[in-house]
């Protein structure tokens, strides 16, 4: 079970970098993991002598005009999609208003069910299909609203920053968990050398969370908060006072789904597992409401 993430950003503003790196803040492949995908990769022909077992979470980025077939999976041969090869590791769709509307229509199965059923005359075949979802797309038709480009900026009618928003159909928005703004760094930050965390850091903080997880569910049939239904959400997401009227104030300005107001929640445990919370505190909540922030003023 992996989190759906929307990028946006200007062009330039290290979208695909980010997502390329995705995959190194992930936890390490168990050995199962690596079974997974390396039959996978097996079956599809990608391994030769020097690679016969995959232990690295895989980074799949198809080009926007691959087809439904290639995606998830099909065709004459029966060969494994896109979206089977990123099992265990990222699928990474740039500029995802590009792709064709019925193409990513089939997303929506897979992303819900993290396998993939392929009809044939034969009967049906199954595909695993379990993978960490990093959309990226502009901000506007422009690419440079609420950018900080010192040079450039959006000439775009909110008109046409609605028409398109809407690209991106309901359903496929409300399965995304978190909606990030990527700004551009301008050259100054690039040269400066920043004392940023690094991968490998952030890893081990992801372990760390992963592993309270782990122990957090112990004893039940799930493994992470990712997984959570209402009746764990109701054990483990307990808000205190300050907590509930945040989320409350939030479901009724925006209208929230019932589906996105679970997804806070859920996203609020993670957060406070990552900065070690035994419960979600006020600043783990707002973290999780602004990852469904839209461009300052919509939420989805
Ligand atoms: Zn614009």
């Amino acid at each position: 079970m992996y989190y759906k993430i929307l990028l946006f950003g200007p062009p330039g503003s290290g979208k695909t970098m980010l997502a390329s790196r995705f995959p190194t803040i992930l936890p390490q492949l168990t050995y199962e993991e690596s079974l997974e995908v390396t039959k996978i990769y097996s079956v599809s022909g990608y391994l030769d002598e020097e690679t016969s077992f995959i232990n690295l979470r895989p980074f799949r980025n198809p080009h926007y005009t691959i087809s439904k077939a290639a995606l998830i999976g099909g065709g004459n041969d029966l060969r494994a999609g896109e979206i089977t090869l990123a099992h265990n590791g990222v699928l990474f769709l740039d500029e995802i208003l590009e792709f064709k509307k019925n193409v990513l229509e089939v997303l929506r199965q897979p992303l819900e069910e993290h396998i993939v059923k392929i009809a044939r005359a034969s009967g049906t075949v199954t595909y695993p299909a379990n993978f960490t979802l990093i959309a990226a797309m502009n901000p506007c038709p422009c690419g440079y609203f609420l950018s900080n480009s010192p040079t450039k900026s959006c000439n775009c009618t909110e008109f046409e920053r609605r028409k398109y928003m809407d690209k991106l159909s309901g359903p496929m928005l409300d399965r995304i968990d978190i909606y990030s703004f990527v700004q551009g760094l301008d050259y100054r930050e690039i040269n400066k050398s920043t004392s940023g965390e690094n991968s490998r850091d952030i890893r081990k903080r992801v372990e760390m969370a992963r592993n309270i997880q782990y122990k957090r569910f112990e004893n039940s049939n799930i493994k992470c908060n990712a997984q959570m239904n209402k009746k764990y959400i109701n054990q483990y997401c307990v808000l205190d006072e300050e907590c509930k009227k945040i989320l409350q104030k939030t479901h009724d300005a925006y209208g929230l789904s019932t589906r996105a107001y679970y997804k806070i929640l859920k996203l609020a445990r993670t957060i406070a597992d990552l900065n070690k919370n035994e419960n979600i505190y006020k600043s783990d909540i707002i973290e999780a409401i602004q990852y469904r922030k839209f461009l300052n003023k919509n939420i989805i």
